[in-house]
């Protein structure tokens, strides 16, 4: 946090609330960087408790509205966001850009996986349909019917500053809920042009809002009477911490964490695909990526030849600023998130690791922005800091293993489960591993498995707090609550007293 004097000059990103931008009295701000260039961009406010608790007031204020409002119309909002969050892409992945650091075609990815959400919530009229038995008993029906559940929250990451903000706010406000998005600190201008689109697209003020801030806004979230429930992606110390505090708290919560995602490369794969598909999920994005692949589990005599053309690969990879066209990784987020992805890659070799290629080497690390050269280390394994941290930066590990019972046992024992991938010819060995692996999303000769929006979203173990998976299907179950309804148009001729237990037959 910086002091206010210090920074009048630069453009300042505030909270948007009931509809409209709403500067911060607070006097407490962050600074947002260009990382491409290391420059400030703008100062970003952080939210007071106050107003938090202003912002929570605005949205349970709209909510009898939104929520009495016909699914058809709520249907219609989501339509004309859809168009105009497609009509925008390159706009919205311009802010990515600038404030993140990926390249403009990357950014343009992460508008399209986002925009998915969008589309899957313009189905909610079919997606919040309830179930009906008739004659439950004799005259008597009983069904089931979702509701909103009032004001609910979206704390989100700097490595998705829209996509996963689309993740949580579509399927919220379509199910009728108003929803309150702290985005991160880091990245926040996105989350506000989104701000202003769900306005033009005829949601009606106070159902979305946007405080910006660090953890004393989170807190107030957590700790807030009005807020229901409360959706979390970031990394796994923050998950645990928001699962518990909110719990406790009473609310519904789907915390999203850290991630270590292996790549199981079997004697039999094709080491061309292979080695494609881990230079391309380890080093996307420069590795910050939840679903980036960090580990490679090379099986036999796969090792040499695997690391032999992933090295290849890796030579040709066009690192610079992502608004320059042809660039195909660019910085990391902060000066002090680079230099902490090097001190693993500076370390490894003293853990006992080979340091097959070191990205600190790399000329882009005298460029002025926050970039860093891509990384190889092989005969990784477990105990060393490079393989049980979750590093999220541009850094493949390679862990030898003897065969596929060792490869999975590896992937088994690590703590976080959020993707895999296995990759080979076989496909008795690809359904064994989809039976055996424990994490929540697979891919079968597929590195980044990340589903489409019609199914749902999240890892187990240490990478995810709480039961509900995020977006699609279980995003909707998650917004809703269910209510059962046991109903009867009695004939006043058949009423009569009877203290039994109601029987059905
Ligand atoms: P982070 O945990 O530092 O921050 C996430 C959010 O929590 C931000 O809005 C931030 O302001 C807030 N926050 C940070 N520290 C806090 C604290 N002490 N108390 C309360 N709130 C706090 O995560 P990040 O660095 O922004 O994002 C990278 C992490 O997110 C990685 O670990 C990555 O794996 C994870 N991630 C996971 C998924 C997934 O789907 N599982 C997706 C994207 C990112």
């Amino acid at each position: 946090m910086a002091t206010a004097d210090a920074a009048a000059a630069v453009a300042r990103i505030d909270h948007w609330i009931g509809g409209k931008p709403a500067p911060s009295t607070s006097g407490r701000y962050g600074e947002v960087w260009n990382p491409a260039t290391g420059e400030v961009r703008a100062r970003v406010d952080f939210a007071s408790v106050e107003e938090v608790d202003h912002a929570v007031e605005i949205a349970r204020r709209a909510f009898p509205e939104w929520r009495a409002t016909p699914l058809s119309r709520r249907a219609e909002t989501m339509f004309k966001l859809r168009e105009l969050v497609d009509s925008n892409r390159r706009n919205i992945a311009e802010l990515i850009t600038l404030e993140h650091g990926k390249t403009l075609a990357d950014a343009m990815g992460e508008v399209a996986r986002g925009l998915e959400n969008i589309e899957f919530a313009c189905g909610i009229p079919q997606l919040m349909k309830g179930e009906y038995s008739e004659q439950s008993s004799r005259g008597i029906d009983v069904y089931q019917i979702r509701q909103p559940l009032g004001v609910v929250a979206g704390i989100t990451p700097f490595n998705f500053p829209a996509m996963v903000p689309m993740w949580m706010f579509a399927n919220a406000i379509a199910c009728g809920n108003c929803f309150i998005l702290k985005p991160s600190e880091k990245d926040p201008s996105a989350s506000l042009f989104l701000a202003e689109l769900v306005k033009r697209a005829g949601v009606p003020d106070g159902v979305f809002n946007v405080v910006q801030g660090d953890k004393v806004a989170v807190q107030r979230l957590l700790d807030h009477p009005d807020i229901k429930a409360v959706s979390f992606v970031g990394s796994t110390p923050v998950a645990k911490y928001i699962y518990e505090t909110a719990t406790k708290n009473g609310k519904r919560v789907q915390a999203l964490g850290g991630a270590k995602n292996h790549m199981l490369v079997l004697p039999d794969a094709d080491i061309a695909m292979a080695a494609d598909a881990a230079v391309s999920a380890a080093y996307g994005s420069a590795g910050e990526r939840c679903m980036a692949i960090s580990a490679v589990v090379a099986v036999g005599a796969v090792a040499d030849p695997l690391i032999a053309a992933i090295r290849e690969r890796m030579s040709r990879i066009k690192i610079g600023p992502g608004m320059e066209e042809g660039n195909e990784m660019g910085p990391l987020i902060t000066r002090e998130h680079r230099d902490r992805v090097a001190s693993y890659v500076a370390n490894a070799a003293a853990e006992g690791a080979d340091v097959v290629v070191d990205g600190c080497e790399d000329a882009v690390c005298r460029r002025s922005g926050f970039f860093l050269g891509t990384s190889l280390l092989d005969r990784v394994k477990p105990g060393m800091r490079c393989y049980d941290d979750e590093i999220f930066g541009p850094v493949l590990s390679v862990v030898r293993a003897e065969t596929y019972e060792h490869g999975l046992r590896l992937i088994n024992e690590n703590p976080y489960g959020n993707g895999v991938a296995i990759f080979t010819r076989d496909g008795g060995a690809a359904r064994q591993f989809q039976f055996d692996v424990e994490a929540g999303l697979v891919g079968i000769n597929v590195p980044i498995p990340v589903p489409v929006a019609y199914f749902s979203f999240g890892g187990w173990k240490a990478s995810l707090f709480g039961d509900l998976h995020m977006y699609g299907p279980e995003g909707v179950q998650f917004y809703t609550r269910a209510k059962v309804v046991t109903s009867r148009w009695p004939d006043p001729s058949t009423s009569k007293v009877d203290l039994g237990f109601p029987q059905v037959r």
